[in-house]
């Protein structure tokens, strides 16, 4: 595993920066995110920043005054810096935690510098932090692919191929949004309402949310060179919060045979940083365990380092609020909250699998995990598998799943099944473990507004 655990994760390090040594923040000094600010005020070419505590801290201003080594600056995105070595991304995380720790006057005491580098979060836009060329949605869940599997086939929810291969389809780039982007509401087509009927046509009546992870690729490769399991995790550049919007109604009429199309293309949304790979490090776990009479992985996918440290232990929550909600003054409402740890593929198998034909992954390129679900109810991570009865985890005896759905019920006594015009999805992410200081993943939002006139 490249990413060690060194002196930039001491949970003892504290920041002079406000508000970075608050236990509840995303941003201490042991995490160090890469994001990017929009606004007019910072000219034609946006500067790349890192958060700390309250602040946005520009790089590039650091680097034109000679206090950061040279090459920081790699606006108008994070892609140029994924390309780095291993080694030069880990002085520039060094470098930081020295210049931003308590107790170092370097920058704190230059304080016209200081000002003009530490930009106020407050009030601030953040954009998408990375450029997807490509983006690629796997289904790497094995909870999820057996709720929504055992609710279109509920004697054979799991397909065949699930255990052997990281099933994913091709998405679209060029709609990944940043968090806080409205979402307008799809309009499509939707299945018959009896075989060989006429399919429906107008905005989507089953919208919703999927939580899932995203991974940036770092390094790319060259058309035709995969990328081994052994080398997989030196392409990461690090992960965001990816909320797959997807219209069920149109998915499911279609999606058969070569899978989602309209269904999902029309928005990504993605959380405004990317958490390095580097800081990542004291979360890392075991892949989760297989059962033993499930096939191992062929080899391509497998080893020993992915086996013990593939996985990584994030805690994923789903937040929700009504546009009646939020008139109200009430808080949102906490829908589900689930682990990345418990991913049937780790990272590495995924991005493995993926250049195993040749396929070239370029830097920037945004691989999403697939919905993360667990076997509980609460950890579900859709609407389509939190309202539904059904429970395929329950044994023994093995309950039949239901076909039932039971809304949610918000404070408002407003009912869902799926979103509504209005709605607001939040969803959070973080790592905590014992010894270790927390770091999140900051949020990813979005509103849902009507669909357009027909
Ligand atoms: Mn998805």
């Amino acid at each position: 595993m490249p990413y060690a655990i060194d002196e930039t994760h001491d949970p003892k390090l504290k920041s002079w920066v406000e508000g970075a040594n608050d236990p509840q923040s995303d941003f201490p000094i042991q995490n160090l995110p890469l994001c990017i600010p929009s606004g007019d005020e910072f000219g034609a070419v946006l500067p790349a920043c890192t958060r700390i505590g309250d602040f946005l801290l520009d790089l590039e201003v650091l680097s034109d005054a000679g206090i950061l080594f040279e090459h920081c600056c790699c606006g108008p995105n994070w892609n140029d810096f994924g390309s780095w070595e291993l080694e030069h991304r880990l002085a520039l995380r060094k470098r930081l935690v020295e210049l931003l720790k308590a107790d170092q006057p370097e920058l704190r005491d230059h304080v016209a510098l200081r000002q003009r580098a530490l930009i106020p979060i407050s009030g601030l836009e953040l954009e998408v932090p990375f450029y997807s060329q490509d983006y690629t949605d796997f289904y790497a869940s094995l909870y999820h692919a057996t709720n929504v599997g055992s609710m279109f086939r509920p004697d054979n929810p799991l397909l065949p191929n699930y255990k052997h291969i990281p099933i994913g389809y091709h998405g679209r780039a060029s709609s990944i949004v940043a968090s806080g982007t409205r979402i307008r509401r799809p309009v499509g087509q939707q299945a018959p309402a009896e075989d060989g009927g006429t399919p429906g046509f107008g905005p989507c009546k089953l919208l919703d949310y999927e939580m899932e992870m995203g991974l940036v690729v770092g390094r790319g490769n060259e058309l035709g060179e995969p990328i081994s399991i052994e080398n997989a995790e030196d392409h990461m550049l690090g992960m965001c919060i990816l909320n797959d919007w997807s219209a069920r109604d149109l998915q499911k009429w279609e999606y058969v045979p070569l899978g989602p199309f309209l269904a999902k293309n029309f928005a990504s949304t993605v959380s405004p940083y990317i958490v390095t790979m580097e800081a990542l490090a004291p979360f890392r776990c075991q892949a989760m365990e297989r059962d033993a009479s499930d096939p191992q992985p062929l080899p391509y996918m497998d080893s020993d380092a992915n086996r013990k440290a593939g996985g990584i232990d994030i805690k994923v929550e789903v937040h929700l609020a009504s546009a009646k909600m939020r008139e109200q003054g009430i808080e949102p409402v906490h829908l589900s909250t689930g682990n990345f740890k418990d991913m049937y593929w780790t990272l590495a198998q995924m991005l493995t699998h993926h250049t195993v034909n040749g396929c070239n992954l370029q830097p920037g390129d945004l691989l999403g995990s697939g919905t993360i679900s667990g076997t509980a109810r609460d950890a579900r991570g859709s609407m389509l598998e939190l309202t539904w009865d059904g429970d395929p985890f329950a044994a023994p005896p093995v309950v039949v799943p239901g076909t039932q759905r039971t809304p949610i019920v918000l404070p408002t006594g407003e009912e869902r099944k799926f979103l509504a015009d209005g709605d607001e999805v939040i969803m959070k992410a973080y790592c905590e473990r014992e010894g270790y200081r927390r770091i999140g993943f900051g949020e990813c939002r979005g509103i849902i507004e009507p669909a357009q006139e027909l």
